[in-house]
């Protein structure tokens, strides 16, 4: 076993002795279901060796881990116009907050609070039909985590569509300052779609690679992004993937991450590692609790944040 494997192992078994394992998230009725004690951990390195402990290998609800991939095509389809539908700082209020919006004219803030992630997604959608948006999405996390098999998770869809009203009111928000091209019900469906993929941290971790690897898968050598575009994915990541817990977790865990309240985190280690967390308990700003105690231990044994050791 490598020294990466011993690591992780020994950060699973740390984890499942811990008793303060966070709340569920339970505004999404479907996923209150799911079981609080699950773990996984799965890291990918440059050379493609696969560390994983836990429930690595049990699909879970990626939530707004989603968006990181929403941004990487929407970028593609519009390159930097993107960045006059939505800004790239960080907001510094709860994923699902409205009061912003109105001070910043419906531009939401960053692409990774749901405003921003929805404005985004409308961009995507513009031209299409929600069943063809969606259907690229899926293909393109299937393609990049190489596995045919993803699908999404109807029921979280269904749950969400059902009692999402704050992100209704976020939605028709922004329609009313013409930030949003296409009918708000369109675009919300294809939204609620997206953050319902449903993932294992080996598949979640594989799909990142692009993103450790100057924009290229090293193993299949596909070329996702350029090298810049994922530095600056990576930055947007860094600054504002946990809300208003960015700043603690670039302090905790030095890396660029995303968050969902699935429970999951997918961390980038610049050169070095694609990682996936995850673990359902989230703490008050909506991020896994543990998964970030998890990230911590890794980054900090690996040395791998990228402020140095
Ligand atoms: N689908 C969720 C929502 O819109 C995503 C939020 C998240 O994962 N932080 O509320």
């Amino acid at each position: 076993m490598s020294s990466l494997d011993t690591i992780v192992k020994e950060i699973a078994d740390e984890i499942r002795q811990r008793t303060d394992r966070g709340e569920v998230a339970t505004y999404i009725p479907e996923l209150a279901r799911v079981d609080p004690d699950a773990f996984g951990l799965a890291v990918i390195d440059a050379e493609g060796n696969v560390a994983a402990a836990g429930d690595s290998d049990t699909p879970f609800s990626i939530q707004s881990i989603s968006k990181v991939f929403t941004l990487t095509l929407a970028l593609g389809k519009v390159g930097d116009r993107l960045w006059r539908r939505v800004g790239r700082e960080p907001s510094g209020s709860p994923f699902n907050s409205i009061v912003q919006l109105e001070y910043e004219r419906g531009i939401p803030r960053n692409p990774f609070i749901n405003a921003g992630a929805i404005a985004v997604t409308d961009l995507i959608l513009s031209g299409h039909q929600p069943r063809e948006a969606l259907g690229e999405i899926l293909h393109f996390m299937r393609f990049l985590a190489d596995d045919q098999t993803i699908a999404i998770d109807e029921a979280v869809a269904a749950s969400e569509q059902r009692t999402g009203f704050r992100n209704a009111a976020l939605a028709n928000y922004m329609k009313s300052f013409g930030v949003l091209e296409n009918p708000v019900e369109f675009t919300l469906g294809v939204y609620y779609h997206h953050c319902a993929i449903a993932m294992t941290c080996r598949q979640l971790a594989t799909a990142g690679r692009f993103l450790a690897h100057l924009g290229r898968n090293p193993t299949t050598g596909m070329s996702v992004v350029h090298p810049e575009r994922a530095r600056r994915i990576n930055a947007v990541m860094l600054t504002c993937g946990h809300y208003d817990g960015s700043g603690e977790f670039a302090y905790r865990v030095g890396l660029p991450g995303k968050s969902g309240v699935g429970g999951g985190i997918l961390a980038i280690a610049p050169g070095k590692a694609s990682i996936a967390v995850w673990s359902p308990g989230l703490d008050s700003n909506g991020n896994s609790h543990l998964g970030r105690i998890a990230l911590e231990s890794l980054t900090k044994r690996m040395g791998w944040s990228i402020f140095g050791v």
